[in-house]
């Protein structure tokens, strides 16, 4: 991943004055979402700005802990409007972690209304959206938080990492690169995590923090999806699993207990690419992960409206279960034969 020095030079020049200013990140923010925002907005405070973080709706509750995340305005529960004036009143927004105002769902209008805000977008999805003033999109970093990181290096030097941002920066890295297991692994990420290293950081507490922390309903969960709800086909080499929301109320469902099981079927050799299907109330929440030259990204694109990463990509239907998991395996088959699947 390489900065354009245009881009950190135009930035400079944006961020020259102290000024209002919006952070905003995507719907079901994760912890790239969440690390990313709170770090850039520290380095935007230290610079004199005022700034607002923005989400549409709640992060996961295992990401509670961390430090300045009450700070973080959930548009959907926001009942006195802060979220709305901050962006009304915001001279710069800052779009961290997903590629298109669209993504925002709920909040997309009122990102829109402001139309004379500067627009400056900092990500590593595939295929970025029109209508940035300044785009940092870097989809060869294995995480938006290795962004910030490279900004904020690249500006103020290593040393404007402070303890906070160094914390906020690594649940990040970890959570984006399954702990340091997925693509992009390069040794400029590495020479970051030794700098947050450096600043004190307590791996082993942010990992049990952010992993194992979890309710007793969630672990149950998984093993009921796994067992019960876990199927294969392609001859075993492609899963898929889906839970109802009668089934979620089962066990005490929260948002954020379903993070991970997607992920649990390509534990199996044979499997290589696996999707998971999460009732909402009006439509269905699709997950798509893959190993390897498998591009989710692109089945994403193509059958689920939606996009992502090669390895990681997500979308949604509007039909009923049965019928999205019908589409589904109609969709793996015709990939497997345009050869997509190997
Ligand atoms: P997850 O399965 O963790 O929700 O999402 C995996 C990846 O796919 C994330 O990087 C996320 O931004 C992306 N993604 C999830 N849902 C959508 C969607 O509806 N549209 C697009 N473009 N990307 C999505
Ligand atoms: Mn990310």
């Amino acid at each position: 991943m390489k900065l354009s020095k245009e881009g950190v030079e135009e930035l400079r020049g944006l961020l020259a004055r102290p000024q209002r200013i919006v952070i905003v990140s995507h719907t079901n923010p994760d912890g790239d979402a969440v690390g990313s925002s709170l770090a850039w907005a520290e380095a935007l405070r230290t610079m004199g700005h005022s700034v607002t973080c923005v989400v549409p709706n709640k992060y996961p509750y295992f990401l509670d802990w961390m430090q300045g995340i009450e700070q973080v305005v959930i548009f959907r529960t926001d009942t006195e409007g802060r979220a709305a004036r901050a962006i009304a009143e915001a001279e710069t927004i800052f779009c961290l972690d997903f590629n298109a105002v669209s993504r925002l769902e709920n909040l997309t209008e009122t990102i829109e209304s402001n139309r004379t805000a500067r627009r400056v977008l900092i990500d590593h999805h595939l295929a970025p959206g029109e209508g940035f003033d300044i785009a940092f999109s870097h989809p060869d970093s294995s995480s938006t938080c290795f962004v910030v990181y490279s900004l904020i290096e690249a500006m103020f030097g290593p040393e404007a990492i402070s303890p906070r941002m160094a914390e906020a920066l690594y649940v990040g890295m970890m959570t984006d690169t399954g702990n340091f297991a997925f693509s992009f692994l390069t040794p400029e990420l590495f020479r970051a995590v030794a700098v947050l290293v450096e600043r004190g950081i307590d791996i082993p507490r942010i990992h049990n923090s952010v992993y194992n922390s979890y309710t007793e309903g969630r672990a149950r969960l998984f093993g009921y999806a796994i067992n019960r709800k876990m199927e294969l086909i392609e001859d075993g080499t492609v899963a898929y699993m889906s839970l109802l929301e009668h089934e979620m109320r089962r066990f005490q469902f929260q948002q954020g207990d379903s993070e991970g099981f997607v992920n649990y079927a390509l534990t199996i050799k044979k499997v290589k690419m696996s999707a998971m299907f999460l009732a909402h109330r009006k439509f269905i929440r699709v997950s798509l992960r893959s190993r390897g030259d498998v591009d989710v990204n692109l089945f994403a694109r193509k059958y689920f409206n939606g996009g992502g990463h090669r390895n990681a990509a997500g979308g949604k239907s509007f039909d009923s279960m049965p019928e999205t998991i019908e589409r589904y395996v109609r969709a793996v088959r015709e990939f497997a034969e345009e050869g997509h699947l190997g």
